[in-house]
């Protein structure tokens, strides 16, 4: 088998490491090494601080239209190449490469779209002061800012930032997770045909504390992007406060769903079961901790058992494939590293648990069953922290305060679930949970204009329309005197 060498994207040309390291692309469904990654460093990042300081002026002052017509060309060129990009993220990730084909590679689209259409939208706000002055903001591109994302959505995340950083008339350093770089270095290419002019989009691959951290502290970078754990969130953060780069981090969740008898019993099993274990539960909104109002704790617990055990982890490359491996050897042992204690804490692991071996291509890989787990408190460890699997946990409430109570009780605030047909219930609790995002009867219902992000633990800032191209440009007010 060849190996699938990519190369960083700097200046409109791919161009190897300048250091020669790569680091090895394995394939999660399988365990084999299937590529290698550049294992990029200082040298790698001045190169393209360089181009995109070339880069810069025509791009910042470019017509809004011309600008949101390259932006529309890169949509286009990713939905073109769909069938492509989707087995790329497949293999790379492990994730089915349905999914692929139906939410992150058309997703990574409509990132390109809606920021094409932002931009011509975006306005500044002016301040009247009667009879004196008028006041008006300008909101100026930053210049040359950092987009790092990580390796659970890789070419979805990576475009939600880098849509909206180019949008407001910013040159971009972009850093895709090392261990699922494909899509990232395809869309170099994908750029390059749209006609977007060299130096404005460099793709720098690498580890984090290699590449990442090189181009994080580059005095020319003025705002990172983050999107990862919440460890690393605040490395990066404590590197970056005495430089005072503005920084937007979205990290980690440990995501409540607050289940009430009064729900629609058959949706919300189907819809909290795809909660919990889409992408193989890896997605920071996916819901971890299940609450389940006693009087129906039982029945919604034997539901959620049927449909684990009858979702069967297979081949990801399969079309009829719905749950696929996990990314790395390392996450995996980790999983079941949570698993352990969560037994040793007194859980009972009602269905899962166990790693999967499969037959043929696919022996070698990194497959776990969707597992359940109750009787842990509140506190146990497998409550507090975020496992990022396909694991989830489920406590019985007998009231809504309680409910809300342990709903509240984490570090974390991504985002968090309410299923009531009670909807004065609903908004009540919604002020009150510690979240940035809730979802009632339903969950991961997108509207990329609103703003998107977690509080606490799960990050500073928010993503989405106005916010992100509020995050990505500097205000500057001027004040004039009648
Ligand atoms: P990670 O923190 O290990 O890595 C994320 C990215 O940061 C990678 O590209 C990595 O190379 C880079 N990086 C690592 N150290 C760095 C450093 N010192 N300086 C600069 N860059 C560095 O996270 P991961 O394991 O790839 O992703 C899983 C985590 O991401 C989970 O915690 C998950 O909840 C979180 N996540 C959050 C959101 C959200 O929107 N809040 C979305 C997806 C994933």
């Amino acid at each position: 088998m060849t190996l699938d060498v990519l190369a960083n994207f700097i200046d409109g040309q791919y161009c190897p490491p300048v250091n020669g390291h790569y680091i090895d692309n394995i394939e999660p469904a399988t365990g084999q090494v299937y590529g290698q990654v550049p294992n990029s460093d200082d040298a790698d990042v001045e190169k393209a601080i360089s181009a995109a300081q070339r880069a810069l002026p025509a791009w910042q002052t470019m017509p809004l239209e011309q600008r949101a017509d390259i932006l529309y060309a890169i949509a286009k060129g990713i939905e073109a190449r769909l069938a492509e990009l989707a087995l790329a993220e497949a293999t790379d990730n492990g994730k089915p490469v349905t999914l692929a084909t139906n939410v992150d590679i058309p997703r990574a689209a409509s990132n390109f779209k809606f920021f094409a259409h932002a931009c011509t939208q975006f306005a500044s706000e002016s301040h009247n002061m009667a009879s004196t002055a008028v006041n008006y903001t300008l909101r100026q591109p930053l210049g040359i800012v950092a987009c790092i994302s990580p390796w659970n959505l890789p070419l979805y995340l990576f475009t939600w930032k880098i849509a909206p950083a180019l949008a407001a008339g910013n040159c971009v350093i972009a850093k895709p997770s090392e261990v699922t770089p494909k899509t990232a270095a395809m869309l170099g290419e994908i750029c390059h045909v749209a006609g977007l002019p060299a130096g404005v989009l460099n793709i720098l691959h690498g580890s984090g504390t290699s590449a990442g951290s090189a181009i994080c502290n580059h005095p020319e970078v003025k705002a990172v992007s983050f999107t990862g754990g919440t460890a690393t969130g605040a490395a990066i953060a404590s590197q970056l406060a005495p430089k005072f780069k503005k920084l937007s981090l979205e990290l980690g969740g440990k995501n409540p769903a607050l289940i009430f008898a009064d729900c629609d019993f058959e949706q919300t099993v189907e819809e909290v079961f795809r909660a919990s274990f889409a992408n193989q539960g890896q997605i920071c909104l996916c819901a971890s901790r299940l609450y389940i109002e006693r009087s129906i704790y039982e029945k919604f617990k034997q539901a959620l058992i049927a449909k684990a055990k009858a979702l069967q982890p297979a081949d990801p490359l399969l079309a009829d494939t719905q749950m696929g491996a996990l990314v790395s050897k390392p996450h995996m042992e980790k999983v079941m590293h949570f698993i352990d204690l969560a037994r040793e804490e007194g859980g009972n692991v009602l269905v899962g648990g166990e790693q999967v071996q499969l037959a043929g291509r696919c022996e070698n890989g990194y497959f776990l069953q969707p597992t359940i787990i109750e009787g842990l408190a509140n506190s146990a460890t497998c409550n507090q922290q975020e496992i990022f699997g396909p694991v989830i946990t489920l406590q019985p409430f007998d009231s809504d305060e309680e409910g809300l109570a342990l709903a509240n009780d984490s570090q974390y605030g991504l985002a968090s679930t309410i299923w009531t047909t009670n909807l004065s219930r609903a908004h009540r609790l919604s002020e009150r949970l510690n979240t940035g995002i809730v979802w009632i009867n339903c969950w991961l219902l997108r509207d990329l204009r609103t703003p998107f992000g977690g509080m606490n633990h799960s990050g500073v800032g928010r993503e989405g329309g106005e916010e992100a191209m509020r995050f990505f440009t500097e205000p500057k007010n001027v004040c004039v005197k009648y």
